[in-house]
């Protein structure tokens, strides 16, 4: 902490994490790749487990290869030397009388200056070497003293240049002020489930003062962070069933049929019909519209816009890239065009003066259509009279997305899209505020991807395939991992991807290469180009995972296959199989590990969106579901959706219980409450 003169009724949850002492801009921005920017996020990174020291292994006994605690007795100090190129070594004996432990530190002389020969100590690190001559390389050590305060040693999250120690000192200092968090919940609910109060939970958590002490802990944090996520899903479905600002008639989609280019499959007919009798009814529309990856939601969309457009409203569409945004604006110009309805594109690469022409067309009611990015939800863009939102890829947007969409009209009905299928008990709890309709039919005359797993070492041959391919007109993509997810040097980033390796196997053909650090700009004409058959090929990241749309498209290789979870490859794969003709899937990895291949392999057994999404939540569980976002729910920190089920019905229960009694969270005794709502929604912002 600053120092003791200075004025500590400053501190607040929302105080950045630089203000701790020894934690300057550098490290602040490593603790912001853990997303933790303020006081409250670092007391909120909890242990991801505890290191036992109140059951040390006597030396002979150590598991090898695993982190472990050995107690033994410091035999001896070797003294230190420096090795060749400057790597300093110390090295001390230590032993129980059955085994000895030799023990090396590099680099950190200062360990082993304060211990002391003959006492006793704990040592925690991997043993290896013999059963009676056992080694350990940089342990941790601890006194007995240091082990009676504190039994159990937090092990955290950790990132590169910020180590879980590192995060356990700066949570140290911290945890005298973890008061600072206030107590969200009232002392009735802590009495009634007999729950230990926020502070007192938030230090047992980071320094359990015995083992018991953490479930305790857990319980209590749990129960808060299932409660503030029900409260605040609660908030949403409140203001969806108000009356709505766009009545309408019900639609004959008829003419809307006759004009498009290709005949609806029957679930797109019926997904359009559920939404019509949406639209004409008292309430404004809440529909979830769920569809495989190919399925035709963008003509649903068009469907629905057409109506609202023409019963005099205007209409949204949100997209989660600048790339997909042009996309959805081309086609659904395209699609509705010949109908009279104008369409306008907004995102964040639109110049300065055409987005101002096109903000007036808005607010004059001008522009029918609004295509964009989180753009449109800015405070320049207002609405003349919008009746319909949409958003497309639902997955890619915070909860709150959706609410300052429809916020921008008087109560409009609401349309989001989204192509990962949800196993039902989950998409209850996440989708509980929305009606479903479901695209469960694919258009005539698809094919299956044809699905394979290899390694690199048959990466030519690939690239044979690939030019043959491409020989017979068709195009390819070749996904591999950005630029900034290559820490280790161990995988070839995109660009040298591109150079050494693309455009060296495939001399004579035209290769494209997109990335998330592109310009806007860049993006679409890289996009465009390929788009229009002038590139071959396209490298990229998985910026291009969702949405993107060329039916010209015959193969997908997927680099690092293993790095991605199924769903996520799932999306990808559907890039292609857009058209009649027959397409492929590559998955490349060079991980042979059982787990790894058994999954890929899957993948490569089905094409069933659904199945893919039960799998993942089957064998990663949901953890990984709502820690990749991919329902854009809020990330939760501790609760785990699908093993805190009684938890979570108490939470229910007593989230409506509160917003029956004070519906807007307005009361000042619920003020915390309200405000952790807000931060909990706030941190599940928009991705990229
Ligand atoms: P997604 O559900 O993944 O968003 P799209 O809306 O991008 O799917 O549609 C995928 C492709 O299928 C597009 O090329 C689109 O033009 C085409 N398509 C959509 N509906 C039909 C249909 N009823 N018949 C034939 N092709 C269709
Ligand atoms: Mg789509």
């Amino acid at each position: 902490m600053a120092s003791e003169g200075e004025n500590r009724t400053t501190l607040t949850p929302d105080t950045p994490v630089q203000y701790l002492k020894g934690v300057g801009p550098r490290l602040a921005a490593r603790f912001e790749k853990l997303g933790i920017r303020t006081l409250a996020d670092l007391l909120e990174h909890y242990p991801r487990r505890y290191l036992d020291f109140t059951h040390p292994y006597p030396v002979a006994e150590a598991p090898a290869g695993v982190e472990c605690v050995v107690q033994a007795e410091l035999l001896a100090k070797q003294g230190g030397r420096y090795a060749a190129g400057g790597r300093r070594v110390d090295k001390a004996t230590a032993g129980d009388g059955v085994a000895t432990l030799e023990l090396t530190w590099f680099n950190n002389p200062y360990t082993i200056q304060k211990l002391e020969v003959g006492q006793d100590y704990y040592f925690e690190g991997e043993v290896s070497g013999g059963l009676l001559r056992r080694r350990m390389t940089n342990p941790q050590v601890r006194t007995a003293a240091q082990v009676s305060d504190a039994p159990l040693a937090a092990i955290y999250p950790q990132t590169e240049g910020l180590s879980s120690g590192a995060i356990a000192r700066c949570v140290a200092q911290l945890l005298p002020h973890a008061e600072l968090l206030g107590d969200p919940l009232s002392p009735a609910l802590l009495e009634k489930y007999r729950l230990p109060g926020k502070a007192q939970a938030v230090r047992d958590i980071h320094r359990p003062p015995a083992p018991g002490a953490v479930q305790e802990a857990r319980r209590r944090l749990i129960f808060e962070e299932l409660l503030v996520l029900q409260l605040g899903m609660g908030l949403l479905k409140s203001r969806g069933s108000a009356a709505t600002g766009a009545p309408m008639r019900r639609a004959d989609p008829a003419p809307f049929w006759a004009a498009v280019p290709f005949a609806p499959t029957g679930a797109q007919r019926r997904a359009v019909d559920e939404i019509l009798s949406d639209m004409a009814g008292e309430t404004s529309m809440n529909r979830l519209l769920q569809g495989d990856v190919g399925s035709g939601k963008t003509l649903v969309a068009a469907a629905a816009l057409w109506a609202a457009i023409g019963a005099g409203y205007q209409g949204a569409l949100l997209a989660p890239t600048e790339l997909l945004a042009r996309q959805h604006a081309e086609s659904l110009n395209r699609l509705l065009a010949p109908f009279g309805i104008r369409v306008a594109l907004l995102t964040g690469g639109v110049k300065a003066a055409a987005r101002r022409t096109t903000l007036a067309a808005i607010r004059g009611g001008e522009a029918d259509l609004v295509v964009g990015t989180h753009a449109i939800l800015s405070e320049g863009v207002e609405f003349a009279r919008l009746g319909l939102a949409v958003i497309d890829e639902q997955h890619r947007f915070g909860v709150r997305q959706r609410g300052a969409l429809a916020d921008k009209g008087a109560n409009p009905h609401l349309l989001v899209m989204s192509a990962t299928p949800i196993p039902r008990t989950l998409g209850l709890l996440i989708y509980g505020d929305l009606d479903i309709s479901i695209l469960d039919e694919l258009p005539p005359g698809r094919q299956p991807v044809k699905t394979r797993v290899m390694t690199g070492e048959r990466r030519r041959d690939l690239y044979g395939f690939l030019d043959r391919q491409i020989g017979q007109g068709r195009q390819v993509y070749i996904v591999c991992p950005a630029i900034e997810e290559s820490p280790d040097g161990g995988l070839a980033p995109v660009k040298t991807y591109y150079e050494e390796t693309a455009k060296a196997l495939l001399p004579d053909r035209r290769v494209g290469l997109m990335h998330g650090k592109l310009k806007p700009k860049e993006k679409a004409a890289v996009m465009e180009d390929f788009r229009a058959g002038r590139l071959d090929a396209l490298v990229s990241t998985t910026v291009i995972e969702v949405g993107v749309d060329v039916p010209n498209a015959t193969v997908m290789v997927i680099e690092n296959a293993e790095r991605y979870g199924l769903s996520a490859l799932h999306q990808l794969r559907g890039r292609v199989g857009r058209g009649a003709a027959e397409s492929w899937c590559f998955l490349v990895s060079d991980n042979r590990a059982e787990t790894v291949q058994r999954r890929l392999r899957f993948l490569c057994s089905t094409n069933d969106g659904f199945a893919v999404a039960q799998y993942d939540l089957e064998t990663r569980g949901p953890g990984d579901f709502f820690g990749s976002r991919q329902h854009g729910l809020p990330a939760l920190q501790i609760a785990d959706l699908a093993g805190d089920t009684r938890t979570l019905h108490a939470a229910q229960r007593e989230a409506a219980a509160l917003l029956a009694a004070d519906p807007l969270l307005s009361d000042p005794g619920h003020a915390l409450l309200a405000a952790e709502v807000e931060r909990m929604f706030r941190r599940a912002g928009p991705m990229n």
